[in-house]
């Protein structure tokens, strides 16, 4: 059984692999950019990864491959559900800041 470091440590080699690979294929790739579905960010296309009706930016790839890797989540589509709570919790903050400013 792995540790949760050894997972991470692994699958960070691989996503950044897969984002090498997409660059060597296509140096343009560099300039193309997308909103990620998971993290809402426009973020670059290389070592993207497509996962049924939702594309992943390199960065949530590698979140998506731990956990499933380490057995948090089995599908897609709880991992997006996931993020938007965290989006949501930090809009939320942002709006809380906003307002405590304006009390001020
Ligand atoms: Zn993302």
């Amino acid at each position: 059984m792995k540790s949760k470091e050894e997972v991470i440590e692994e699958m960070q080699k691989v996503a950044e692999q897969m984002r090498l690979d997409d660059i060597e294929e296509n140096p343009d790739i560099l300039d193309e950019y997308f909103v990620c579905d998971c993290c809402g960010k426009e973020q670059c296309l290389a070592g993207s990864i497509q996962y049924g009706n939702y594309r992943l930016c390199n960065d949530c790839v590698l979140l998506a491959e731990v956990g499933f890797e380490l057995k948090k989540f089995d599908k897609i589509e709880d991992l997006i559900e996931k993020m938007e709570d965290k989006k949501l919790a930090e809009d939320c903050e942002y709006i809380k800041q906003e307002e405590r400013k304006r009390n001020n």
